[in-house]
């Protein structure tokens, strides 16, 4: 992409009614616009980065065997009134009626969507296990939206569910999602630590939401520091051996982790004492086993092999896709802006014309740039006729992890200069050498 010819509408202030530096720099590199509280437009670049992160979570959820699908924004209350949580619900809902006086809602997450679908079409064990999930759009009508996408109302979610003949096989699926969403994360560049939570209004038994610690955290988290030096890294898990995914949830499970919803003092006084942590974090994700609970209530049931009918067991299990963002931008910035992780930038590397109209710089750029493309990375290269600090600036702010910057006086000496955004480190090289270290 030119930048001359791209729209990154970039802001000179800082906008004053945002509190935290994810959502300063959402807004001031151009990523999105309010448009009323709590929902925003997705400007190029901030759609661009969206996009990113909803590709990850699609290729996660695929490595371990979850089937795409998609399901309407918009949904009947009757669904819900079957389940009871019409009006268990409350104001987090955002109802709606249609010409014809029919209740609809702009569904906040999909149980009872899924359940009807699952309950038209399935009917026997043998089509089990299934997982199936979505990323779609939810509004919730939050009391206080804040922080830009970290707490909108309309948000993109990823949303899954399973369903199995028995607890023990929904268990299975429990730890094949915590195994999927810790890779998810760690793509990202994210560390996102399971921990023990409370299941709220979706109901359960089992559930950890995953945090993301920060001290703009809303969630107050109590944690063994250990718990942080668990990586999942690139190991060679089998998404249907149930050993393996029990090992992983067992291993990152073990430590103490909670939030402060299941904070247990007591529990807490036995980690070593100066191990004893205690944070802020951001969820970004939670996994839930419900067992039977929509399944009971919805009718979902399937025959065993004994000829008998029983509801399936099911868990439902969340990405905050939209909110990654913040929570990306939370762990990596510093005073001049954004510092994307590799996995999700928006472009690979910024191309800096010092001198634009100059010939040899114009076609340096211009032979770097056409390099970047057929080796299909995505450049930006700024091409406008601005001074050298305003390129430079922009750059840093939308936080590339990799600049080339090319001018007369370098290219004498045939050299241009690659800086990593990350270390702040400059090196002069040949524009193939700097190929090479980007690629
Ligand atoms: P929170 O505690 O932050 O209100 P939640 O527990 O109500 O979130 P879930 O029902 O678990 O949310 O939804 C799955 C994921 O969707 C959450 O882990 C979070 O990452 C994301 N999410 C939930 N509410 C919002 C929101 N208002 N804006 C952006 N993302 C959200
Ligand atoms: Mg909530
Ligand atoms: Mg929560
Ligand atoms: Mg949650």
């Amino acid at each position: 992409m030119r930048l001359s010819r791209y729209f990154l509408p970039v802001l000179k202030e800082t906008p004053a009614d945002a509190q935290i530096a994810s959502h300063r720099l959402m807004l001031r590199a151009g990523m999105i616009r309010q448009q009323s509280a709590g929902i925003y437009s997705w400007l190029p670049l901030g759609y661009k980065v969206l996009k990113n992160v909803e590709n990850i979570v699609h290729e996660e959820q695929q490595r371990v065997g979850h089937i795409p699908l998609l399901m309407p924004t918009l949904q009947s209350a009757d669904l819900w009134r079957e389940s009871g949580r019409y009006d268990a619900y409350g104001d987090e809902m955002l109802r709606i009626s249609d010409r014809h006086g029919r209740d609809m809602l702009y569904g906040p997450t999909n149980e009872e969507m899924i359940t009807d679908i699952f309950r038209a079409h399935v009917g026997s064990y043998k089509d089990l296990p299934l997982t199936l999930y979505h990323i779609q759009w939810k509004f919730r009508d939050e009391v206080r939206p804040r922080f830009g996408v970290m707490r909108g109302r309309e948000f993109l979610m990823k949303d899954g569910y399973n369903f199995d003949l028995t607890k023990e096989d929904a268990m299975h699926s429990y730890n094949r999602h915590l195994v999927s969403y810790l890779r998810t994360y760690e793509r990202m560049g994210l560390q996102a630590i399971p921990m023990r939570a409370d299941s709220g209004p979706i109901g359960g038994d089992d559930t950890h939401e995953f945090l993301v610690l920060a001290d703009t955290g809303e969630s107050e988290v109590f944690y063994d520091k250990n718990v942080t030096d668990i990586k999942l890294g690139n190991r060679d898990i089998d998404p249907y051996n149930v050993d393996d995914c029990r090992g992983v949830m067992e291993e990152f499970t073990s430590l103490y982790a909670r939030t402060d919803e299941t904070h247990d003092a007591a529990e807490f006084a036995k980690v070593p004492q100066e191990r004893q942590m205690t944070a802020r974090g951001i969820e970004v994700g939670q996994i839930f086993y419900f067992g039977t609970k929509y399944s009971e209530s919805m009718g979902a049931e399937v025959v065993g092999q004994d000829g008998k009918k029983t509801p399936v067991h099911m868990g439902s299990h969340g990405i905050g896709v939209s909110r990654l963002l913040g929570a990306l931008i939370e762990a990596n910035h510093d005073e001049n802006g954004i510092i994307w992780p590799e996995g999700v930038t928006p472009f690979h590397v910024g191309i800096v014309n010092l001198k634009q109209g100059d010939d040899e710089a114009d076609g340096a750029c211009e032979a770097l740039y056409k390099s970047f493309q057929a080796l299909g990375l995505d450049p930006l290269y700024d091409d406008r006729k601005e001074r050298a600090g305003g390129k430079f600036a922009t750059m840093d702010l939308i936080g590339l992890p990799w600049r080339i910057t090319v001018g007369p006086r370098g290219l004498k000496n045939g050299v241009v200069e690659v800086t990593s955004r990350r270390t702040g480190e400059s090196e002069e090289m040949t524009p193939e050498m700097a190929i090479q270290k980007i690629v």
